[in-house]
């Protein structure tokens, strides 16, 4: 999955000497850890020196280009697989996946 995290320190004049950018952008996949908080989301990097990104859920702007306000991007939101692989959003009651955009319900809910 493609997470787009908010970059802190964006818009900050004087603070430093050259442009920030806005967000960054990870590419990866969920990991299950024993010692992340539920605000946080773990995400391999692909790199064996460091294999693990800790993101902080309200960070997040954006899951594989699903956009995501500060207030549902904490705890409640979480990313699901489909039967074919597909990456889907859930959010509260509300889910990205094509069930639930044409009959309002499925099974991620
Ligand atoms: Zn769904």
């Amino acid at each position: 999955m493609q997470v787009r995290v908010a970059n802190p320190q964006f818009n900050r004049p004087g603070v430093w000497a050259f442009e920030q950018p806005q967000y960054f952008d990870y590419e990866g996949e969920e990991v299950k850890l024993k010692w992340t908080s539920p605000n946080q989301l773990a995400l391999s990097t692909g790199n064996p020196e460091w294999p693990v990104r800790i993101i902080a859920r309200n960070h997040i702007v954006a899951i594989d280009n699903v956009a995501f306000t500060q207030q549902v991007s904490a705890a409640n939101t979480k990313v699901v697989k489909g039967s074919k692989g597909e990456t889907y959003v859930v959010t509260g009651n509300t889910c990205t996946c094509p069930g639930f955009t044409f009959r309002k319900t499925c099974k991620h809910l």
